[in-house]
């Protein structure tokens, strides 16, 4: 294997979005690594996938203690890859992770306490082989634990030097602005929430986009291809190979329904005439929408990678195309 070199024109390639109220860019697209970086995955398409991604100039990569699996396997690989392929471009990536789901046995391995929490950053560190990460979140709300406590966690955690910035995923609207406003009080702004959002997928759109924007809270939208749906994929049925023909994936293939298939296939007629492939156009369809700080699609191949990346220059729609694409998904007025 040849050391990687970052291609030089990648800055030119992809544009950057404020994230909220802050000094932070982040790439209108960033790359996880939920899936395909397992113990199972070949280390060569992982490599390969990271260095595609910051060839296109996505500086952004989302990892969680969890993902794997085994659980860690992630943060695992990408701290190989970090430190042995890409040290000499560290300060111009963004490494997030995250803990708020299962990680070990006993009362002290999951949801939000400060004990998890704290201990939960030292492994990820450890396993990254970084000491410090740039954002770091509460995977999810945690309805028995104060907020103050998780969110004082966080706050001592920036204190600590162990993470740059931090936020929030998956929390409900109302939980969301008790968690940013409690942060403000204790000095430390909440950066950004990390929320389920795509054509299919619509709830961050009852409240919680205009509480982060009036917050100065970025948003960095998650599954924005609901998982491989908003492609080509999957207009024939379910072929072999995609994450609705894997085991032990959350895309389960009764989800894949005929009157789904009618309506991909709707949106797919208008992804052409838009000269887009339907994933380029469920990414720009998020990008029309100054709220979204970024779009956080993730891959299994790196032509999915280039395919994704070209849809962050083409984030206009018009009213007609608006239209049609809500009266296709059965949300017209
Ligand atoms: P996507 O909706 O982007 O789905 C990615 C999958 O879609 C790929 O693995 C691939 O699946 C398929 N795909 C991607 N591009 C194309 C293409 N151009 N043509 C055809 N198929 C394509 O996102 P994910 O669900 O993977 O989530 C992205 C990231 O979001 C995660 O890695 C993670 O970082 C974050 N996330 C955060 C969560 C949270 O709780 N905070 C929860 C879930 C995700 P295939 O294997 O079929 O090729």
């Amino acid at each position: 294997m040849s050391a990687y070199i970052a291609t030089n024109d990648r800055y030119g390639r992809m544009p950057y979005r404020r994230c909220g109220h802050s000094g932070l860019l982040l790439p209108a697209i960033s790359f996880g690594l939920w899936h395909n970086f397992s113990a199972h995955d070949s280390y060569e398409n992982c490599r390969n996938l990271i260095f595609t991604a910051f060839d296109e100039g996505i500086t952004h990569f989302d990892l969680a203690n969890n993902y794997g699996p085994p659980p860690g396997f992630a943060e695992q690989t990408m701290g190989f890859i970090l430190n042995e392929e890409l040290k000499p471009y560290r300060d111009e990536i963004i490494i997030s992770t995250k803990a708020g789901y299962e990680m070990w046995e006993g009362p002290y391995g999951n949801w939000g306490s400060r004990k998890y929490l704290f201990a939960s950053m030292d492994a990820s560190l450890k396993r990254l082989g970084l000491s410090y990460v740039d954002i770091f979140y509460s995977h999810r709300y945690d309805p028995h634990t104060p907020l103050k406590e998780t969110m004082t966690a966080l706050h001592h955690l920036v204190t600590s030097g162990k993470a740059l910035y931090v936020g929030i995923s998956n929390y409900p609207d109302k939980q969301a602005s008790m968690a940013i406003n409690l942060l403000n009080q204790l000095g430390t702004k909440c950066l950004i929430h990390q929320t389920k959002y795509s054509m299919l997928e619509r709830t961050a759109e009852r409240g919680l986009l205009n509480t982060l924007d009036s917050n100065g809270v970025g948003c960095i939208a998650f599954s924005p291809l609901a998982q491989g749906l908003l492609t080509d994929k999957y207009l024939n049925g379910i072929p072999d190979n995609s994450r609705a023909a894997k085991k032990h994936t959350a895309l389960k293939p009764e989800l894949v329904t005929e009157s789904l298939i009618d309506k991909l296939k709707a949106l797919n007629g208008i992804a052409a005439k838009r000269e887009q492939s339907l994933a380029q156009m469920a990414v720009s369809w998020l990008l029309k929408d100054s709220r979204i700080t970024s779009v956080l699609i993730g891959a299994s191949r790196i032509d999915q990678i280039h395919e994704c990346a070209k849809a962050a220059h083409q984030s206009g729609f018009s009213m007609q195309e608006v239209t049609e694409i809500e009266t296709i998904l059965g949300n017209s007025q």
